[in-house]
């Protein structure tokens, strides 16, 4: 467990203020994260790096001359949002574009992708790679769609070598898009890890077990067996990585049986028992004809204090070789001689909101109203944060408690805020979307965020919006959901409340403009859907490398859209 906290909910925060604190001559804080201190030659293509906090050094760990040139740093196994990585790509920007590197997962895609797009809409060129090393994740067919974990060094280290080397951002990329297919990981945990103010653990490994496949977050692992000598455990990494070893002169690239090696601890794992088991390893690997280039054994893509650790190798051909060896001087990660840099980064930050523009009375009373409504909803959110966390452990990562209550306080925070500079509803409502996505990271707060802005923009900071107007708005919010996220009802996601509850809405308030009792009817037949969603298994989002585990238990992102929407209801009815 977690024994140094302040307060959970600013534990990532908190954290990466004291490493910034411990590391001055390399980072710099910036708003969603952290750039390097020194300065960069002008032109160089930037390597941004990033995703949820828990894993150090992944990822700010790494940025310095040779690696990273920013590191976007979530909320604790949350995704940071597309406001923040857009933030942090802009300050790392030296004017030769940018490569975004993070862990292939579904919100972390969803956010950096935003956030990349909205980068590219101030005129940037930013080229994305989602990692997707760990072989037990999914079929060697599928290899693109796995997630990432420790494989991520590999790549980030090659990549950042590639910058520094001046190649140009078609060039970087390319090295990026050849290290991540070079590049494979599995691994093996002893215990669950938790979360920093929880009780207990995430998820638990039988004692005197393993479980093998497990992801970085507390996914489960793929399999469990009794613990056996670390020989066994070795030989078990070792063949599940070398059944995917690049035929040698075949590949085009020229990969000739040399290999990048990192056997990395998840976090409570010692040093003395990594190195043992990396004995075996080497001794294995050798064996197999495999010449091991400047290995690393050590904690580089931690799971909190996860006890386990797991193997990734890159098969190298001379580039990917070079990259690899090459010099490199970050807080966590240093190789090699790096002259020293002398000049220092100066980061101007432009992220003044626009001010708000006063809102009429009208509008105003429903901005009021608004705030309400948020209150109750990060109300309900901190009631059913622990069982909604719990279901999200069976099949996903155990997150979407927290993440729905910081999402919902941010927002109604945000929300009330706006309200006291005299905002509209749509400003109230549009801020509060913009918190939620900001402040909950993670699949559903992208989500959630997008709505919240969607719905915003139906309604006005001048006229107030009648019932009908209301509705189209909701129902556009619904729809917003299903377009950022590509889920459609039977994929066990959100969706399959959100979609039956915008269908009875919609209808119900036809056949009756009673705006009230049509939510009640859309809320219930939310819910009814939320818990069928038991019956199926998932096909998206974190929770699909588990899809059949989730047999017997609902959709979280749907139960609790369940809920806030029956919690809305009870207000709007009055009681
Ligand atoms: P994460 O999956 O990033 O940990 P959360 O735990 O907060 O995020 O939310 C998980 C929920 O997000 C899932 O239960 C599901 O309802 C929803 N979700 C995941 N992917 C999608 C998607 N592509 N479309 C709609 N909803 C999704
Ligand atoms: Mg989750």
């Amino acid at each position: 467990m977690t024994h140094l906290v302040n307060d959970p909910t600013t534990f990532a925060a908190d954290s990466l203020r004291g490493f910034v604190a411990a590391h001055p001559t390399y980072v710099q804080p910036v708003h969603g994260g952290v750039v390097r201190a020194t300065g960069s030659p002008a032109g160089e293509v930037s390597v941004v790096v990033g995703g949820g906090s828990g894993h150090y050094p992944a990822f700010a760990g790494w940025v310095g001359p040779g690696m990273a040139h920013g590191a976007v740093c979530g909320n604790v196994f949350a995704s940071p949002s597309a406001s923040q990585v857009q933030a942090v790509i802009r300050a790392a920007d030296n004017g030769g574009g940018t490569v975004l590197l993070y862990g292939n997962y579904a919100g972390d895609v969803l956010h950096f992708g935003q956030g990349a797009v909205h980068r590219r809409a101030e005129g940037a060129d930013v080229r994305e790679i989602a990692i997707s090393d760990d072989v037990a994740s999914r079929p060697v067919e599928e290899w693109r769609g796995r997630r990432g974990i420790a494989g991520d060094l590999l790549v980030v280290k090659a990549t950042g070598a590639a910058a520094a080397a001046g190649l140009d951002l078609d060039g970087v990329a390319a090295v990026a898009e050849r290290a991540n297919a070079r590049t494979r990981s599995v691994g093996v945990a002893f215990t669950g890890c938790t979360l920093p103010g929880a009780p207990e653990p995430l998820f638990g490994v039988a004692a005197g077990g393993y479980a093998l496949g497990l992801g970085i977050h507390g996914e489960q692992g793929l399999s469990t067996a009794p613990l056996v000598p670390a020989t066994e455990i070795a030989r078990t990494l070792v063949d599940a990585l070398l059944a995917e070893e690049p035929t040698p002169g075949q590949d085009g690239a020229g990969y000739q049986r040399r290999a990048a090696v990192l056997l990395n601890g998840l976090g409570a794992t010692t040093h003395e028992e990594l190195f043992l088991l990396y004995g075996s390893v080497a001794d294995l690997l050798t064996e197999r004809g495999i010449v091991i280039v400047a290995p690393e054994v050590g904690e580089q893509v931690t799971s909190l204090d996860m006890a386990g650790c797991s193997l990734s190798l890159m098969f190298l051909d001379p580039e990917l070789e070079e990259l690899w060896t090459a010099p490199a001087d970050t807080p966590a990660f240093r190789r090699g001689a790096v002259p020293a840099g002398t000049t220092r980064r100066i980061v101007t930050e432009d992220r003044a909101e626009a001010p708000v523009i006063e809102g009429s009375a009208e509008s105003r009373a429903q901005a009021e109203a608004i705030a309400t409504v948020l209150d109750t909803v990060a109300d309900l959110a901190r009631r059913a944060e622990a069982e909604l966390g719990r279901i999200d452990a069976v099949a996903g990562d155990g997150d979407h408690g927290q993440g729905m209550v910081l999402g919902s306080t941010a927002a109604a925070r945000a929300g009330r805020a706006a309200l006291g500079e005299a905002a509209g509803a749509r400003t109230v409502l549009s801020r509060a979307g913009a918190a939620w996505a900001e402040g909950a990271g993670g699949t559903s707060g992208a989500l959630w965020g997008a709505a919240l802005g969607t719905v915003a923009a139906g309604l006005s900071d001048q006229e107030a919006r009648d019932g009908a107007e209301l509705i189209a708005a909701v129902a556009a919010g619904g729809q917003a959901i299903q377009d950022l996220g590509g889920a459609t009802v039977g994929d066990k996601t959100m969706v399959d409340a959100v979609a039956p509850f915008v269908e009875r809405l919609v209808e119900a308030y036809a056949a009756d403009p009673d705006l009230p009792r049509a939510w009640a009817e859309a809320a219930d037949r939310a819910t009814e859907a939320a818990d069928r969603t038991a019956l199926i298994p998932a096909r998206l989002g974190r929770a699909r490398t588990h899809g059949d585990d989730s047999i017997g238990t609902p959709d979280p992102g749907a139960v609790s859209f369940a809920l806030v929407m029956a919690g809305i209801g009870r207000l709007l009815a009055g009681h």
